[in-house]
């Protein structure tokens, strides 16, 4: 999922500029706090437990468009995890239940069961073993509008199913209807075991008017015209997903056609966008080409659609084979001369059916490891297709946007506590959760960090996943013990907060960098640390590792340094202030090799445009290759 948008441009932006808040800002939020309940905080979540696990689910589904209202029934396919059992529970939010049954030999037979408005609790005909698949059926009305659900920063409500000027009486806007599962809202239009551990092969049989197209998880298999206004559209999953990732759209589209390697790659588009459905989506197959090249995978999947919907709850959704966008997608020529606004989304959504949809969180808790891919890859995606200096600083947004919020160094990557499900889609779940990826591709290199993703995914499709997968993925594909890398970052909170200064001691010869960890935490952080020191114009690198509070290093330099540059790569994630002089950070700029170092340069610079040295850099910068630091330059001209 990818969360709300509306803002994230222009906030991004402005964090280039703003000096992000010390730890001061988190103690004194800390201090200020009402009383609250907290009561969540010893609540454990831990993986849901698994009594029955779905095998098929076929949904046969009209709709009320008068009411809001969805007409289903449905086949459960399921089979006893791993001891017998002689009941079922469902999760069924807000619905009318009309019938229970089991079927036996394609006959029906009425089933007990209690109904409390959210779960159905299902008495069935008898026990059944592990190696015994029962089918219980359903019919039921969903109504989500009059089901009163919490959402999240992610998503706006969690009512599962939408209906979008259903009668038609707002002109200025199409009548759509589509659904939202993450995180569990596909059981307020499906009853289903809704939780991120179970996986489902599908079909839905959708009645839907005859003037709309229909999107669907998998293959559309087969249209029956019912010769009375209306038509049912017959969608196919064959591989197994995760029931948050079950979706249907219904609406007037327009379906623009791409293909893949011979599966259908398509981009279901309002009528008044089709002309620029190619400049929006059209770099999809591209990035299937890339993914598939990095994971060593082929594309699990038998087709990709993607699709927008209006008013929707969310930024993006990445349904199995049916991505849902946000409207914001939608751009016109104009605004598309200015680029894609919406290429990392794209890019990030088709990630997930690797991260996500193939292997999934196995819990709510683990969420990072579908969401930290998924925000990485957009790093990866813009590194590989606009160049080194785009995907740098897709990844410094993400650092920014991350170390921007104090609160948030107080919550483990991993989170076994929670208040509500929802919350655990955040900065630290999304951008943190990247970075750490960032660090650890720094950390093991490309060979064996897309290498390990590889494992990960392999040993784990149709399947969950976890933190500790990840590290074990790691460890083998390395050979390393990486406990120390997953204790600190996954499974533990925050980040530094470095202090870093330098000292030249001319009778040695040598730089002395003092490196400072400053949090308020009560830990110190390993961290391996590349610097390189330039003298008389060389540059040598050295590797060194932190492991105290304060730590000292020395390196030999027969003159004052030009630069110092600590983490040359611009790897860690962390909270860095440092002590530089102008004329190193002018020589920092002339001589950079990421755009971090460059920024930081003219960052410095604008701050001392009386000093010529500042002024060159700012002057060299309104011609710098990338149009980030052009923009900074300019900004820093006219500062208003
Ligand atoms: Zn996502």
């Amino acid at each position: 999922m990818q969360k709300n948008r509306t803002m994230r441009k222009f906030l991004i932006f402005n964090l280039l500029f703003i000096v992000i808040s010390l730890n001061a800002t988190a103690q004194d939020k800390q201090d200020s706090k009402e009383i609250e309940d907290t009561s969540w905080k010893k609540e454990y979540r831990g993986i849901p437990t698994i009594e029955n696990e779905l095998v098929h689910t076929k949904m046969v589904a009209s709709f009320d468009y008068t009411k809001s209202q969805l007409n289903g029934e449905v086949w459960l396919n399921l089979r006893p995890h791993i001891k017998a059992t002689n009941t079922l529970s469902l999760d069924a939010k807000g619905m009318d239940i009309h019938q229970v049954a089991i079927m036996m030999n394609k006959k029906m037979s009425s089933l007990k069961y209690v109904y409390d408005g959210l779960v159905i609790k299902i008495q069935l005909d008898k026990s059944y073993t592990p190696s015994d698949n029962y089918t219980v059926y359903i019919k039921y009305t969903a109504k989500p509008n009059e089901y009163k659900a919490k959402g999240s920063a992610a998503i706006n409500d969690a009512k599962g199913l939408y209906f979008i000027n259903p009668l038609g009486k707002d002109s200025t806007k199409p009548i759509q209807i589509w659904t939202q599962g993450e995180t569990e809202g596909t059981s307020v239009w499906l009853p289903i075991i809704d939780k991120p551990n179970q996986k489902s092969t599908q079909e839905f049989q959708l009645t839907v008017p005859s003037k709309y197209v229909s999107l669907s998880n998998g293959l559309l298999v087969k249209q029956i015209d019912n010769k009375n206004g209306t038509r049912v559209d017959i969608w196919k999953m064959d591989l197994p997903h995760a029931p948050y990732l079950f979706f249907f759209a219904v609406g007037d589209y327009a379906i623009v056609k791409d293909n893949y390697k011979g599966k259908e790659i398509s981009y279901y588009i309002e009528k008044e966008y089709e002309k620029q459905a190619r400049q929006i989506y059209g770099n999809t197959p591209a990035m299937i080409a890339y993914y598939e090249d990095l994971l060593g995978i082929d594309f699990p999947w038998a087709k990709y659609a993607q699709i927008n919907g209006r008013e929707y709850v969310s930024g993006a959704m990445e349904n199995t084979t049916a991505t849902m966008h946000n409207d914001m997608v939608l751009q016109d020529a104009r605004e598309l001369k200015d680029g894609n606004a919406w290429e990392s989304t794209i890019a990030h959504e088709l990630f997930h059916h690797w991260f996500g949809d193939l292997v999934t969180a196995e819990s709510w808790s683990n969420i990072t490891v579908n969401e930290s891919f998924a925000d990485y890859s957009q790093t990866l995606w813009l590194e590989h297709s606009k160049g080194k200096d785009a995907g740098a600083y897709e990844n410094f947004t993400g650092l920014r946007y991350y170390l921007s919020s104090p609160s948030d160094a107080e919550k483990d990557l991993v989170r076994y506590f929670y208040k509500e499900r929802e919350d655990v889609f955040d900065l630290v779940s999304y951008q943190k959760g990247g970075r750490v990826l960032n660090m650890l591709r720094h950390l093991v290199g490309d060979k064996a960090f897309f290498g390990a993703l590889h494992t990960y995914l392999v040993e784990n499709k149709f399947g969950t996943g976890t933190a500790v997968k990840l590290k074990e993925a790691f460890e083998k594909e390395t050979g390393k013990d990486l406990n120390w890398f997953f204790n600190q970052w996954y499974f533990g909170s925050g980040h530094p907060y470095v202090r870093i200064e330098q000292k030249y001691i001319d009778t040695a010869k040598k730089v002395l960098i003092i490196v400072q960890q400053n949090q308020l935490q009560d830990k110190i952080f390993t961290l391996p640390i590349g610097i390189d020191v330039y003298v008389a114009g060389q540059r040598n690198h050295y590797e060194v590792w932190n492991k105290k509070r304060i730590d000292s290093f020395y390196f030999d330099a027969a003159t004052l340094p030009d630069n110092v540059n600590v983490d040359a790569d611009k790897a860690l994630l962390w909270f860095k202030d440092e002590s530089k002089t102008m004329s190193q950070y002018a020589f920092q700029y002339f001589h950079a090799r990421n755009f971090e170092d460059r920024l930081e340069a003219i960052n410095e610079a604008a701050e001392n445009v009386s000093d010529p040295k500042a002024l060159a850099v700012l002057k060299a910068a309104l011609q710098d290759s990338f149009y980030v630091i052009r923009a900074r330059a300019i900004q820093s001209y006219n500062p208003s």
